[in-house]
């Protein structure tokens, strides 16, 4: 008999239990069809932005693009945070857990490209979505409205939050949504990129600090009175010149890298009295960083007073951390990614592709790896990606994970025209229905499971060490508005 009771209980819980995930499945079905039903709604946003590229700082349409369709789909939205008109939060539902998401949408210069599969500018020198960034925000803003959708369906307490984060290219906006503690009470951050990939981020950055060097010297009649001259422009040379050298002893993972922006004047025969030089210092820690920085500086003073001339160093806000990885986090995106599967391509979309690849020498059997998703590599975990990104400040003040779904044709590099072409078609559109799905998932699983929140942040917690305080890398300037408008 008292087996037979023990026996019906474990049935009874079980019974309850399946149908818990029976119930879960149903309702993830309301986030998955929503985005399947969706693709004109996202494929027209994503178009819109693409049409036209704003810089940094600059979004005001393509911010307000998805400003108006949360709206529309109940989120409060509060914009101009962080002192960044065109930057904003957009929640829907109350309570805890808190889930993030990150939006980008700024454009970058020069790239001006037609959705033709060769170089073909729509306006020359023009702008152009050169890193996908107008697919980024538009899969952030689908994910979350379908997560919203399931939140209503299932009625769970929670909320969701997108972080509309300008000037990802340099101008580091998230760097001050972190200044401003907006990602206080943040549970936890999604995150995705643009790719030629399906595949979870396992990989770290570099950190990033960018400083301007500005020379001033004297000016003179450049063969009247040479003597009475000092050359700004010497100044910046030899800087240059000494940081050059110091290139073999650094650290093989920094790079170093540097563009006159003031060239010294127009004539000859004027000695320059102003030059200025403007660097990026990058290197795998936050040490490293300041170390290089220091001789960097060094050789800005020892131009200085070796050409006679003053140096005003200016350190810009917005310099971004590493980026901090968490491996609960990175295997349950992973487990999300197979379950959503590789992206399709259509007969059109193929050959387009098969163009694009020819383009960049790529083999057309690259183009199979789209159709599947990479498998998680333990081995590979934490190496870094010798770039940066502004993701990493956000990493440092809650757990991020991070993926990228295949909107660019493989083989293509970063920042190239190829990218835009592709991002502005239907290819661009699958990668991100597929990424707001796996947002979706994600989510879903967060919110119905405490237990997986808690393992990620336990990590993150031993990851940043007791007592952990995030402080900007440049703490005491504000975000420069103006760095991408031409002074
Ligand atoms: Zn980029
Ligand atoms: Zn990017």
């Amino acid at each position: 008999m008292k087996k037979t009771i023990i026996s019906l209980v474990v049935l009874i819980c079980v019974t309850h239990l399946n149908a818990q995930k029976a119930d879960k499945f149903t309702k993830e079905k309301v986030a998955i069809d929503y985005i399947n039903h969706s693709f004109g709604i996202y494929d027209k946003i994503q178009k819109s932005i693409w049409a036209t590229p704003e810089l940094g700082f600059l979004e005001e349409k393509s911010s307000a693009v998805h400003q108006k369709h949360l709206t529309e789909n109940g989120f409060q939205v509060e914009k101009g945070v962080a002192g960044m008109p065109t930057a904003f939060i957009a929640t829907y539902g109350s309570g805890s857990p808190v889930i993030g998401i990150l939006a980008e949408f700024d454009a970058l210069s020069g790239l001006s490209q037609d959705t033709v599969p060769y170089r073909k500018a729509l306006i020359e020198g023009g702008n152009g979505h050169g890193c996908g960034h107008q697919l980024l925000g538009t899969g952030s803003v689908a994910g979350a409205v379908a997560i919203k959708k399931w939140l209503e369906a299932s009625h769970t307490k929670g909320t969701i939050k997108v972080f509309g984060t300008p000037a990802e290219e340099g101008g580091g906006g998230k760097v001050f949504f972190a200044q401003a503690g907006l990602f206080n009470g943040i549970d936890i951050v999604l995150d995705w990129h643009p790719s030629d990939r399906n595949a979870v981020n396992t990989k770290t950055s570099l950190a990033r600090i960018s400083i301007t060097y500005h020379f001033t010297g004297k000016a003179a009649h450049a063969a009247g009175n040479p003597e009475k001259g000092r050359s700004a422009l010497d100044g910046v040379e030899a800087m240059n010149q000494m940081v050059n050298a110091l290139r073999e002893h650094i650290p093989s993972d920094a790079r170093i890298h540097y563009v006159i922006t003031n060239g010294g004047g127009l004539s000859p025969n004027v000695v320059p009295a102003e030059a200025e030089v403007s660097y990026y210092v990058r290197a795998k820690n936050i040490e490293e960083l300041f170390d290089i920085l220091t001789r960097v500086d060094n050789a800005a003073d020892g131009a200085a007073l070796g050409t006679g001339t003053q140096v005003i160093k200016n350190r810009l806000g917005g310099a971004i951390y590493p980026v901090l990885l968490n491996k609960p986090f990175t295997k349950l995106i992973q487990k999300n990614l197979e379950r959503i599967g590789g992206i399709e391509w259509n007969e059109q979309e193929l050959a387009f592709a098969k163009e694009i690849a020819n383009s960049t020498n790529t083999q057309p059997e690259e183009l199979e790896k789209v159709k599947t998703v990479e498998p998680y590599n333990e081995s590979t975990f934490g190496q870094i990606l010798p770039s940066s990104t502004d993701v990493a400040d956000v990493s440092w003040n809650v757990p991020v994970g991070s993926f990228g779904t295949v909107t660019f044709i493989p083989g293509s590099p970063g920042h190239s025209w190829q990218n835009v072409a592709a991002g502005g078609t239907t290819i661009g559109t699958k990668g991100v229905l597929a990424a707001a799905k796996v947002f979706a998932l994600t989510a879903i699983d967060l919110f119905t499971t405490p237990a997986l929140l808690e393992s990620i942040k336990a990590e993150f917690n031993n990851l940043r060490g007791k007592d952990y305080k995030y402080t900007p890398i440049v703490p005491d300037k504000g975000p420069e508005l103006d760095y991408r408008i031409k002074k």
